[in-house]
């Protein structure tokens, strides 16, 4: 069999596509590049915002047309799998093998079936699953728990991934090792919520690390990068930016999403916290860390957000000063409390209120790289930029950097940049020996190349 995965949504979309691949290698498929060359195609779903799912139903009307040529088998996992609306979507797409988030390793048996197979339970046996390390790469995700326990008024995600399971940390660590003996040099423990692993249900499990002493733990692997996402503000504890502190593997990188600056908004979001309680876990990041790199994702035009609640949000930007951030338009995701009770703002609202949140992560993100010149950073780099000539990689606080290449550097692995250049996307530098001296470049034809490399996204 030759099968084709096509990835939509976030890191754990991406972790789990590579613990479904890994399970069709072991089953003798030989995974392709493309649609064209394979006979099983397996779409994994985003269900997040109406635009993910209509990504999956314009492939899978592809998928249906290429069908009715030629023999093809057609999956879809992931969070739109687990919905009724996604179910639909099946079966008008003619899907043959459907698994939601819970269903993973159920794989096998879907291939084995001669009819259509729907695996929607959340099985435990997925949580002691270790996937074999990816090959070749440099960094890894790790996912620490699924599910969720939050209730966020706006969110899929606990319809979709249930409630919150953490995986023991034995099975972590194992993992952990392999990637490390595979090579790994970064490391991003997913969770929709991490700092409340070993906390499920509300209730601490025994045996169990905290977030901060798994941290701890973590970072005596001998990896060299630690990074994790999603930290939800309700459960950030100061022990978590003590423990960062204190790990030197942990980068100085925080992700905390704030979705709102108006407490009226996070109270309609069921948020559970307020912007006086958000703005003061960042202050205690900041004392821990005080280099700290922040990120934060942001909703616009929540229902019934007024431009006040919206001026709120802007003050509060700037009044963090985010390096990063990932901004979305609220979109009413059907089988939420907000789409059911509350009425959606119109289009125009959302879209003029995004582009000026934008435009002011953009000043940001500008100030922010710029601040960066003249630093020395260490550089994660991955190989080959867009640009011939050049490297890429990013630095321990995310930022996308990219460096000509040296004599004797093939682009793999961690190295010493200074920065040089900035804009709002991307940081330009050179690779400097252990006295701070630049390393001798590759003879190029075009150095204003750089100008040309494709801004990478943000991990
Ligand atoms: N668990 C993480 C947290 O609580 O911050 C986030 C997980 S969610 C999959 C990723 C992001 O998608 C959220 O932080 C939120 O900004 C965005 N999101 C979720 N539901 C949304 C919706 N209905 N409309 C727009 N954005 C949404
Ligand atoms: Fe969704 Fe809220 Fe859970 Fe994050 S914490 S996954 S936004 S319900």
């Amino acid at each position: 069999m030759k099968a084709h995965l096509i990835t939509y949504g976030c890191q754990m979309n991406e972790y789990d596509t590579h613990l479904v691949q890994s399970q069709l290698v072991s089953f003798g498929a030989q995974i392709v590049d493309s649609v064209d060359e394979a006979d099983f195609v397996l779409i994994n779903t985003c269900a997040v915002r109406g635009k993910p799912v209509d990504k999956v139903r314009s492939v899978l009307g592809t998928l249906r047309k290429l069908k009715a040529e030629r023999p093809l088998v057609i999956g879809m996992m992931g969070c739109l799998a687990q919905l009724e609306e996604g179910q639909q979507i099946a079966r008008k797409f003619e899907v043959d093998v459907l698994l939601g988030p819970g269903s993973l390793l159920d794989i096998g048996k879907a291939l084995e079936s001669n009819e259509r197979f729907w695996g929607l339970q959340f099985k435990d046996e997925l949580h002691d699953h270790i996937p074999p390390p990816p090959v070749g790469k440099l960094q890894a995700h790790l996912t620490i728990m699924r599910g969720c326990d939050h209730h966020c008024t706006y969110c899929i995600v606990p319809t979709t991934r249930g409630p919150q399971v953490s995986r023991h940390p034995d099975q972590i660590l194992r993992e952990l090792d392999m990637q490390l003996a595979a090579g790994v040099q970064e490391v991003t423990l997913l969770g929709q919520n991490v700092n409340a692993y070993g906390v499920d249900g509300g209730a601490k499990l025994a045996g169990y690390p905290s977030f901060a002493d798994l941290l701890r733990l973590v970072g005596r692997s001998g990896i060299q990068r630690i990074k994790f996402t999603t930290s939800h503000p309700m459960n950030f504890t100061e022990d978590v930016a003590a423990a960062m502190a204190e790990t030197p593997a942990v980068c100085e990188f925080v992700h905390l999403p704030v979705q709102s600056g108006s407490n009226r908004v996070l109270r309609r979001m069921a948020r559970e916290y307020t912007r006086e309680e958000y703005l003061h876990h960042i202050a205690n990041i900041r004392k821990h860390i005080p280099n700290a790199v922040l990120a934060t994702d942001i909703i616009v035009g929540f229902p019934g957000e007024t431009e006040a609640d919206f001026e709120e949000t802007l003050s509060l930007y700037d009044e963090v000063g985010y390096d990063s951030a990932y901004m979305f338009a609220y979109s009413a995701r059907p089988g939420t409390p907000s789409y059911k009770h509350f009425e959606d703002l119109p289009r125009e609202v959302k879209v003029e209120r995004l582009t000026r949140l934008i435009a002011k992560q953009k000043d940001w993100s500008a100030r922010k790289n710029a601040a960066h010149v003249g630093s020395i950073q260490e550089v994660l780099l991955r190989g080959d930029a867009f640009s011939e000539g050049f490297l890429e990689g990013h630095t321990r606080g995310n930022h996308p950097t990219v460096v000509p290449k040296v004599l004797g550097i093939t682009g793999a692995g961690v190295h010493r940049v200074r920065i040089n250049q900035a804009t709002p996307h991307m940081m330009y530098g050179n690779l400097i020996d252990a006295n701070g001296e630049n390393l001798p470049e590759v003879p190029r034809f075009a150095p204003e190349a750089a100008a040309l490399v494709s801004p990478l996204q943000m991990a």
